[in-house]
């Protein structure tokens, strides 16, 4: 049953901060603010395992590097760093997460090598330099097959990231749940907000569902399909550079293969076209003919909560309210830094060493993401 929230009844022992949007990002801020010892509550239109949201989708690829081919310096530095903090996440979550740190194997068919150099040179300009000198070997074809095994000498090149990561995003939902419960924070799962909880805090974490308090906010449409391909044995994330269907092949747990994804701008929630599955399939039929055997256990659809810039951004109203959205295709790959900034404003906020706009521009400038945060005090709160 999905209750509907519309007052603001006055609760005694309220809790310090209500999470409105229990996906990826309000699930990991209720999580650290609860392990700091506040009280906290935490508000899902859907179910505790995460079905309503982006991140139910996502592939979860944490991919700094291979993602600067379309993202800016700030986001490859966002993800970089969350790399490095996931592992440590995972390891007080009560419930096992299927994390790897592996590679990405970039790789393309004979005939679209032109799109090689076009990568190359994206990566250069819009990583780290350091990330791209550490992370960056080109390899030819009998190298892919020694990375790969399974790819054999089928790819003329490739070249291999090695510190690119990824997880199983279903089992961070999973696990970030029993996280909360175990943290005591006041889960109110199948709960549709239409009004603000009452709280010391509102943190509005509602991905798209967040578009009324950010008219610029859009929905990117993903479509992805989930295979279970036994014997196929892919040791990491392969990349398949091409001209028109640029997709991935993420190699999960049991055989469990996440191939994504499209990129169509709209809001449309509707099933897999045709079309994406057509695209989507044939392509990782291409890389491994050991797809076509392969048992479809899903194609699904969501869409990627985006801001006009790209960016995350952390709002705060002046008052109450904290806003966090537009984690775009990088939700999984900049989350930990996004949330961790997050929590430390949040506790800015309720310490009371940011009172007005003036201490939270302070604040802001010793920030280590201050270009995430920005206070407007004109933005409708829910
Ligand atoms: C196809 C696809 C592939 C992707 N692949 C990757 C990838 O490989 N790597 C990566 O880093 N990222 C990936 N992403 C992006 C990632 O999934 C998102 O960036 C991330 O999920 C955004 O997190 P969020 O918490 O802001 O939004 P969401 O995860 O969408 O969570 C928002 C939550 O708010 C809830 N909500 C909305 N309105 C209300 C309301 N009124 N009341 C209560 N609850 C509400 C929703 O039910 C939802 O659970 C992918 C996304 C898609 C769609």
């Amino acid at each position: 049953m999905n209750t509907v929230v519309r007052s603001n009844p006055l609760v005694p022992g309220q809790p310090d901060f209500a999470v409105v949007g229990g996906g990826l990002c309000g699930r990991l801020i209720a999580w650290l603010l609860a392990g700091e010892g506040h009280r906290v509550a935490l508000y899902e239109r859907g179910d505790a395992a995460g079905t309503q949201s982006a991140a139910w989708v996502a592939a979860a690829m944490l991919a700094p590097l291979a993602e600067a081919a379309s993202a800016e310096l700030l986001i490859t530095e966002l993800g970089a760093a969350s790399l490095e903090r996931w592992p440590q996440l995972i390891a007080k979550l009560p419930l096992p997460v299927f994390f790897q740190r592996n590679g990405t194997l970039v790789v393309w068919h004979a005939g679209d090598r032109a799109e090689a150099p076009l990568f190359e040179r994206r990566l250069r300009a819009n990583a780290p330099p350091a990330l791209f000198r550490d992370g960056f070997v080109k390899l030819s074809g009998e190298q892919v097959a020694v990375a790969e095994p399974s790819l054999g000498t089928r790819f003329p090149q490739g070249w291999l990231l090695p510190n690119e990561g990824q997880l199983d995003n279903r089992q961070v939902l999973t696990a970030l749940a029993a996280g909360l419960a175990e943290r005591n924070v006041d889960l109110h799962w199948n709960t549709t907000i239409d009004a603000m909880p009452e709280a010391r805090f509102v943190i509005d974490c509602r991905g798209l569902g967040g578009k009324p308090s950010w008219p610029a906010l859009r929905g990117i449409r993903g479509e992805v399909a989930r295979v279970h391909a036994p014997g196929i044995g892919l040791t990491r994330p392969v990349r398949l550079l091409h001209p028109r269907y640029p997709l991935y092949i993420a190699p999960k747990e049991n055989d469990l293969y996440v191939i994504g994804a499209t990129e169509v701008e709209g809001e449309d929630m509707s099933p897999v076209t045709v079309r994406s599955a057509l695209e989507l399939l044939s392509a990782a039929f291409a890389v491994h003919p050991g797809f076509g055997e392969a048992r479809i256990l899903e194609l699904n659809s969501q869409c990627r909560p985006t801001l006009p810039d790209h960016r995350p951004a952390i709002v705060w109203d002046g008052a109450r309210t904290l806003r966090v959205n537009g984690l775009y295709r990088h939700g999984y790959m900049i989350a930990p830094e996004v949330a961790e900034t997050a929590r430390e404003l949040a506790e800015a906020l309720i310490g009371g060493a940011i009172s007005n706009p003036d201490s939270f521009d302070d604040w802001r400038q010793n920030a280590r993401w201050s270009a995430l945060l920005r206070c407007e005090h004109a933005a409708p709160v829910l």
